[in-house]
C-alpha cells in the first residue's frame, strides 16, 4: 500500500528527504547565494542551459555586473560575449526588459509576492516560486519536469502538459517540504528528481522516498 496521507507519514518522509539532501545535494554558488539580483539572474539562466555552463561564467558575470544598473549601463560587448557563451545571446532582449521593469516598477528590489513576480518579463511559475523559496522563505513549490515527475509517481497523479500549472501536484509537493526551510526542500526535490527519480529506471532501491510511494510499492513488491 503506498502513502495514506497520515500527517505523521510526511512527517518520516521529509526527515528521509532530509538526511538524503544532506548527503546528495549539489552546492551550486546560487543555492547559497542571499542576494536576489543574483538567484533570480541565475534561475532565469538556468531555464535554458544547464548548471555548468552557468557555473563557466558566474563569478565574471557577476563581478562584471553586480547589480540591475550595470547590466543596463555596463560594457555591452562583455554582456554579449557571456551571454553567447551561454548560449542565450537570443534572449537578451527578455533580459534587458526584465531589467528594466524591475528598475522602473520595484526601483530594483524584487518583490516576493507571487502574482508581482509573475509580471516580471522573463519570469514564469519556475522561476517565481524557486525565488520566493530561496528569498522569500516561503513554502512555493517548484514544479519542473523532474519534480512533476515525483509527485506524480509518488501520488500515482497522471502526467500530462499542463501538471506544473496543475494546483493538484502544487499541494501534493506541499507535503514533501518542511515549511520552515523551503529553500533546501526545493533544491532536495529537485536534484531527487534529476539523480534518483529518473525518467527511465528510477533508482527506488534507493529513494528516501519510497516507503510511501506508489510506483515503488508496485514495482519493489
Ligand atoms: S521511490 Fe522511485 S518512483 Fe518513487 S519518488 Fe523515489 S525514485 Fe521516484
Amino acid at each position: 500500500m503506498c502513502f495514506e496521507n497520515v500527517i505523521a507519514e510526511f512527517f518520516y518522509l521529509r526527515k528521509r528527504l532530509q538526511e538524503w539532501g544532506k548527503q546528495h545535494l549539489r552546492s551550486y554558488p546560487w543555492r547559497f547565494s542571499n542576494d536576489p539580483y543574483e538567484v533570480l539572474l541565475a534561475e532565469f539562466f538556468l531555464r535554458r542551459t544547464g548548471p555548468k555552463q552557468v557555473l563557466s561564467i558566474y563569478d565574471e558575470f557577476f563581478k562584471t555586473f553586480p547589480d540591475f544598473e550595470t547590466i543596463i549601463k555596463g560594457d555591452k560587448n562583455l554582456l554579449d560575449f557571456l551571454l553567447h557563451k551561454l548560449g542565450l545571446h537570443i534572449r537578451k532582449k527578455q533580459l534587458i526588459e526584465m531589467v528594466e521593469y524591475i528598475l522602473l516598477t520595484f526601483e530594483g528590489q524584487i518583490p516576493c509576492r507571487r502574482s508581482l513576480l509573475l509580471r516580471i518579463p522573463g519570469v514564469g511559475s519556475y522561476i517565481a516560486s524557486i525565488f520566493r523559496c530561496s528569498i522569500c522563505e516561503c513554502l512555493d513549490p517548484p514544479l519542473d519536469a523532474n519534480t512533476v515527475r515525483i509527485v506524480g509517481r509518488f501520488f500515482n497523479f497522471p502526467i500530462n502538459d499542463s501538471s506544473r500549472r496543475n494546483k493538484k501536484f502544487r499541494n501534493a509537493l506541499t507535503l514533501l517540504m518542511e515549511p520552515d526551510q523551503p529553500r533546501f526542500y526545493a533544491y532536495c526535490l529537485i536534484d531527487l528528481g534529476s539523480i534518483v527519480c529518473k525518467p527511465h529506471k528510477p533508482n527506488c532501491l534507493n529513494c528516501p522516498l519510497n516507503p510511501a510511494c506508489c510506483y515503488a510499492v508496485n514495482i519493489l513488491s
